[in-house]
């Protein structure tokens, strides 16, 4: 017969650690680690830089509404938001509701948009947090003017979204005349239309057709609240695309998101003089010298041509690195390009340093940005990727520490 004996639980003993944890800046925060070698590098100076050259694009007497949506496109929002807003933002937008509050309670005051409508449950938080809704359904109004009575705060300003093309969100210009009714009514004096707005699907474009089209449909619709008596203040319509292709588009504020970090939905409605905010980090774990006829990572996909000398990279597709950019892909090492060997995996990927006798161990390794003379840009990411370019700023996961 046998004893069953109680289950031993390992324990660890604490230790006194004295390892490489820093304070993050935010003191509220834990204290953080960071022991792997890559990072993502924003460039507050070139976030500065953006921020004036859209600003210089579009004049001085025309808003900037800094989008930082998406964790600031993968640049962190808060920090993004305070640059911009220093540099002379008047205020934010973000998608969610959530997103405002991680600026709100980041002390940020600066006007913030929520483009992404009013949730049943979230008109509290609004209200609360000095949120501006975006709205385009009656559900909307009534969700905040009530917000605003239960509160006993002023009117809420609020912005009218008008789907002029996108077919996505806002509301039918047929839709208008309902609407005004009821801001006309006796509930529409918790809320203050301060601004109208539209979305253009095309702007980016070559062969854009659209765009004017929803130009003149967003105009009808001004023409139509005016004749109601209102003249929201601020009319806005063009995103970073729209502001380079279509000036005349300006009107009181303009939305750029990526141009601000830097770049175009491609290069060819890239404003000129921008510069790019990221770049991405990392270093060579070791060097593995390999005889020709070698097969390299899951799959066996590739096998090596000649003796070979692969250096070991500590970045995969878990950090946002994408595995169908496999065989595609290149990154710099001592200003060289070097080929990515074999399937990128979740945690690791392979590249050539063959041509690069003297790289070693602890080498630096660049996969997004400059080195030395040469640079990968954001383009050659998305097209090696065949994702635009928006897709691999926002997707560099939260395991990627920004500096
Ligand atoms: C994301 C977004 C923008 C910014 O677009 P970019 O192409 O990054 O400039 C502007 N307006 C709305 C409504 C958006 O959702």
């Amino acid at each position: 017969m046998s004893v069953r004996l109680p289950i031993q639980r390992d324990t660890v003993a604490p230790v006194r650690y004295t390892g490489p944890e820093r304070r993050s800046r935010d003191r509220r925060q834990a204290p953080i680690v960071e022991v792997r070698p890559t990072y993502a590098r924003i460039d507050a100076g070139a976030l500065v830089n953006n921020l004036q050259t859209v600003q210089r694009a579009v004049g001085l007497r025309c808003r900037v509404l800094a989008v930082v949506k998406a964790d600031g496109y993968g640049h962190g929002a808060i920090e993004a938001a305070r640059t911009f807003v220093d540099a002379g933002a008047w205020g934010c937008a973000v998608s969610l509701v959530e997103e405002g509050v991680e600026l709100r309670q980041a002390d940020i005051l600066a006007p913030v948009l929520v483009l992404g409508g009013v949730h049943p449950g979230s008109e509290d938080v609004i209200v609360h947090r000095s949120l501006t809704p975006v709205v385009w359904a009656r559900e909307h109004l009534q969700l905040l003017a009530a917000a605003v009575r239960r509160s006993g705060a002023p009117p809420l300003p609020i912005h009218l979204k008008i789907d002029t093309g996108m077919s996505r969100l806002g509301a039918l210009p047929g839709q208008l005349p309902e609407l005004v009714d009821w801001l006309e009514g006796e509930d529409g004096q918790h809320l203050r239309l301060e601004g109208v707005m539209t979305h253009f699907a095309c702007a980016d474009e070559a062969d854009d057709s659209t765009s004017p089209r929803q130009l003149e449909a967003f105009t009808g619709s001004l023409a139509a609240l005016a004749s109601r008596g209102f003249h929201p203040p601020i009319r806005h319509v063009c995103n970073s695309a729209g502001l380079v292709r279509l000036p005349h588009a300006h009107f009181d504020m303009v939305r750029p998101g990526i141009a601000l970090y830097g770049a175009g939905s491609s290069p060819e409605v890239e404003l000129p003089g921008l510069q790019m905010a990221m770049s991405v980090h990392s270093r060579i774990l070791g060097i593995r010298e390999l005889p020709a006829g070698a097969r390299v990572s899951y799959g066996h996909r590739r096998e090596l041509t000649r003796p070979s000398r692969l250096g070991i990279v500590p970045v995969g597709y878990a950090d946002g690195y994408p595995r169908r950019m496999s065989g595609k892909a290149q990154v710099l090492v001592r200003g060289h390009r070097c080929d990515v060997v074999g399937n990128i995996t979740m945690d690791v990927s392979m590249v050539d340093v063959t041509d690069l006798p003297d790289a070693r161990e602890g080498e630096r390794v660049t996969l997004l940005g400059a080195q030395g003379r040469d640079r990968i840009s954001l383009y050659e990411l998305a097209g090696w990727a065949d994702v635009i370019p928006y897709e691999i700023a926002c997707g560099i996961s939260k395991r990627v520490p920004r500096r």
